[in-house]
C-alpha cells in the first residue's frame, strides 16, 4: 500500500441517524481530509504547483545533461501523488465514511489512474535524451502488471520490470535506490513524501524530518523534486503518531496548532 498510516472508519457527526444506511453517504463537514481534497482535486493552485515541480526538474536537466557524467544518467520517481494521481481513492473513502484501503488494491487493478500535471512531459523529455527513469513505489507487488498497464497507456517512458521497483520487505527505499546506483547516476528524483529522497526522512519523529530538511535545503530543487500532497504522507503520521482515527483528527491537529 502506498500509505502507511491506517485510517479507522469515519464517524459521523449525526450520530443518531448512524443506523440510517443513506447517512453513510453524508460527508462530515468535520472530516480532515475534506479541505485538502478540495484543494489538490479542484485548485487551479494546485496544477500550478505540480508544474512548477516538474519546471524546475527540466531546468536541472538541461544543465544536469550539459556535465560530464561516468555512468549513464537515470532519474528516479516515486509513483504515488508523483506520477500517477490516486486522489479519487481518497474521494471514494471520504463520502463514504471509510478507509482508502477498502478501495485500493481494486482501483490498483483498474490501471485508471490519470497523470499528475507535468510528470508525463517531464519524463518523457528526459526519455529523449536518454535519461532512463527508475519507478521506486511502496505498492505492492501484486499490483505490478496493473501498474506498469497504466503507467504504459499513459506513455509514461521505461514502464517495464526492469524499471520498475515495488515494496519488498520493507518500505525503505534506500536499497532500491542503492541497486539503480550501481549502473547508474542517479541525477534527479521526483517524489511526495520526503521518504522518496533519503532514509533520515523515513523518521515518524518531526523533529528529526524538521531538521533534516533545514540541514538539506540545498537539495531542494536541485537534486530532489517534491510535489505536494496535503491529504496524506509521512508528514501527517509524523504529527499525529497514528494515534488518531479519522474523526479524532480535527481536534488534534487543532490542539497541535500554532498560534501568537
Ligand atoms: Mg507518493
Amino acid at each position: 500500500m502506498h500509505r502507511i498510516i491506517s485510517k479507522l472508519p469515519l464517524l459521523l457527526v449525526v450520530v443518531s441517524f448512524a443506523s440510517c444506511r443513506s447517512v453513510s453517504h453524508t460527508v462530515s463537514s468535520a472530516d480532515p481530509m475534506l479541505q485538502p481534497l478540495a484543494f489538490v482535486q479542484h485548485s487551479a493552485e494546485y496544477k500550478a504547483l505540480c508544474y512548477q515541480a516538474y519546471n524546475t526538474a527540466r531546468f536541472r536537466l538541461d544543465e544536469i545533461l550539459k556535465e560530464v557524467h561516468e555512468k549513464p544518467l537515470a532519474i528516479v520517481v516515486d509513483i504515488d501523488e508523483t506520477v500517477l494521481d490516486n486522489y479519487p481513492v481518497d474521494a471514494k473513502a471520504v463520502i463514504n465514511g471509510t478507509s482508502f484501503s477498502e478501495y485500493w488494491d481494486t482501483w490498483v487493478d483498474m490501471g485508471v489512474a490519470q497523470a499528475v500535471p507535468g510528470a508525463l512531459d517531464f519524463l518523457q523529455y528526459a526519455a529523449q535524451h536518454n535519461v532512463q527513469v527508475f519507478y521506486i513505489s511502496n505498492r505492492e507487488e501484486k499490483g505490478d502488471e496493473a501498474t506498469l498497464r497504466n503507467l504504459k497507456e499513459l506513455g509514461f517512458p521505461d514502464a517495464d520490470k526492469q524499471h520498475l521497483m515495488l515494496m519488498d520487505e520493507s518500505t525503505a527505499k534506500q536499497p532500491r535506490r542503492d541497486i539503480v546506483l550501481q549502473d547508474f547516476d542517479i541525477v534527479l528524483l521526483c517524489g511526495d513524501n520526503l521518504a522518496d529522497f533519503a532514509t533520515v526522512f523515513e523518521s515518524d519523529d518531526q523533529a528529526t524530518r524538521n531538521k533534516a530538511v533545514v540541514d538539506l535545503q540545498a537539495d531542494f530543487g536541485t537534486r530532489w523534486i517534491v510535489l505536494p500532497n496535503p491529504v496524506y504522507g509521512k508528514w501527517k503520521s509524523a504529527l499525529l503518531q497514528h494515534k488518531a482515527a479519522r474523526v479524532d483528527e480535527v481536534d488534534y491537529m487543532k490542539a497541535k496548532l500554532k498560534d501568537y
